[in-house]
């Protein structure tokens, strides 16, 4: 969290009128149960506004959010830090260049990276990567950002799909399940994607490219697979888990590669659903079942995004962004992951 632990720096104290910023702190730790208001406080802190040797001032303009970071406030998970009462929200977003004694970080420039929920930082540039030149600075959020290299390692290499294959995908319509969807037909892979609603799958055909669609709020998911995988699925992409993950489980193919790459539907619960009925259908179809976290090939991501900016050139990659305004509204954006309103990689602009 560079920047993040710098940012509430005490400023100047000498000057009459020092620098704010405003921040967004966690209050509780919202374990077993569906995020709330309270889970959060605003606070306004001073911030010096000269940055130190090796410093830059920052400006956040856009906030990305993940419903990791849900689990990162409940400290569910060691592959990060844990995060305290009090600190500042943990999170991603694109930052502009204000004042810069680094040559890490150009002055006017755009910069994503990890910034927490705060308007103003003070970063030495650790962590922080330029956004990509010819693509809206949003795709390093989203395409180009966790998002796309979730989709990447996890549907390559865990999935390993091959031409003709079937590739299944729950969570379909958001960020990463829309690029895993597109990233299986480069394969040459057959793609069909589960989300909640008509609208969402009307969307998943027509512009995501799959090649069917299943709501799983009005449709039996199982006998929709069962219709449409005659020869069972060669690769599963869960980013749900619960029931979806136990049908999908249940019309696997031989040899399948079952990929766990979230759990969203358990992400809000007090009690842990017991373990898929169907798991035992790995051992009759001679499967795996692997999960993986995305930061585990950090060294390889440089060369991955390059591959993905470059079949969003080819006009192979689409990506949507659902952008919503105003800092005040922080906590609320990250909802709307877990109610299923967010259209596409949900982002907040926070300034101009
Ligand atoms: P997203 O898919 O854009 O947004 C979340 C979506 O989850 C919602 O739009 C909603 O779609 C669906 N959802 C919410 N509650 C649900 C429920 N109870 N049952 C079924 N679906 C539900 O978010 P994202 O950032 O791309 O993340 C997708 C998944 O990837 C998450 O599980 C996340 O934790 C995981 N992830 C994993 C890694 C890793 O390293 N393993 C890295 C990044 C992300 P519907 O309207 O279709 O329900």
């Amino acid at each position: 969290m560079a920047g993040m632990a710098e940012a509430g720096h005490a400023g100047a104290a000498a000057k009459e009128d020092p620098m704010k910023t405003r921040q967004w702190l966690l209050a509780d730790h919202p374990r077993g149960r569906p995020l709330k208001d309270s889970d959060f406080t605003l606070v306004e802190t001073e911030i010096a506004d000269d940055p130190g040797p090796g410093e830059a001032l920052a400006q956040v303009v856009w906030l990305g959010f993940d419903p990791a970071q849900k689990g990162w406030a409940e400290n569910v998970a060691d592959y990060v830090a844990p995060m305290a009462i009090g600190d500042v929200m943990r999170g991603s977003g694109i930052v502009r260049i204000v004042k810069s004694n680094t040559s890490r970080l150009k002055e006017g420039g755009l910069y994503a990276g990890q910034t927490g929920w705060t308007e103003w930082l003070l970063t030495n540039g650790a962590g922080f990567e330029p956004v990509h030149p010819d693509l809206p600075p949003t795709a390093m959020l989203s395409v180009l950002g966790t998002t796309g290299l979730t989709a990447w390692c996890g549907l390559f290499k865990l999935g390993e799909p091959k031409p003709g294959d079937t590739v299944v995908v729950s969570g379909a319509a958001g960020a990463t399940g829309s690029t895993v969807g597109q990233l299986a037909k480069v394969a040459g892979a057959r793609a069909i994607g589960i989300a909640g609603g008509a609208e969402k799958c009307r969307w998943l055909l027509e512009e995501a490219g799959y090649d069917a669609a299943i709501d799983y709020k009005a449709e039996d998911v199982r006998a929709r697979l069962k219709a449409l995988c005659p020869a069972g699925i060669d690769v599963v992409f869960d980013n749900v888990g619960g029931r979806i993950l136990n049908d999908m489980l249940g019309e696997i193919a031989t040899g399948a590669r079952v990929v766990i790459c979230g759990g969203i539907s358990r992400y809000e619960t007090g009690t842990m659903p017991a373990g898929p009925e169907n798991y035992f259908n790995l051992v009759f179809r001679r499967a795996s079942m692997r999960g993986f976290i995305v930061l585990d090939w950090a060294n390889e991501f440089p060369a991955i995004r390059k591959r993905l900016a470059a079949l969003v050139k080819e006009g192979k990659l689409a990506f949507r962004i659902d952008e919503q305004q105003g800092f005040e509204n922080t906590p609320r954006t990250l909802m709307r992951l877990f109610t299923g309103e967010n259209r596409g990689k949900q982002v907040l602009k926070v300034a101009d």
